[in-house]
């Protein structure tokens, strides 16, 4: 399942992301262009009331909720969404892009060295090239996850 969440929705975009659902966010995109992505398999997500209507309604989720958390609860119990342990962290919370694994030896220089000693597993945006190691994801953790779910 595809996601595209408008402007007032970075946060959730984000939180779907570290779960490893594309999801689509731009904070400069126009209604119109929102709207499109609905054409390419999307489901739009917002808080808009003026987009409700202007697309078929299982193309769209309005989310009621205002904290990211308590969003991403929300738009789980609507879908019916079961995310996938195995897909967590498999994208960047930045771009969207997918990650690939990367040795250490080849972000050797490209992290803090601390960051380098300490770890053995990274990956890389394909998109972006920003560099991932477990705990980097914006420090969201496993058991921070399951807390957001509410599991
Ligand atoms: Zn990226």
């Amino acid at each position: 399942m595809m996601f595209a969440a408008d402007r007032m929705l970075g946060r959730l975009a984000k939180w779907l992301r570290i779960l490893g659902y594309d999801s689509v966010y731009c904070n400069t995109l126009s209604d119109d262009r929102f709207l499109a992505l609905a054409d390419q398999g999307r489901i739009l997500l917002t808080r808009n009331t003026r987009l409700v209507g202007k697309v078929p309604p299982d193309r769209l989720v309005f989310i009621e909720a205002n904290n990211p958390r308590a969003q991403l609860r929300e738009l789980i119990g609507i879908l019916g969404l079961r995310p996938n342990p195995d897909k967590f962290f498999s994208r960047c919370t930045i771009c969207n892009g997918t990650l690939m694994p990367a040795k250490p030896e080849d972000v050797v220089g490209e992290v803090p060295e601390h960051v380098w000693i300490a770890h053995h597993r990274f990956s890389r945006c394909k998109t972006c090239k920003k560099i991932y190691w477990p705990g980097s994801h914006h420090m969201r953790s496993r058991q921070e996850i399951r807390r957001a779910l509410g599991v």
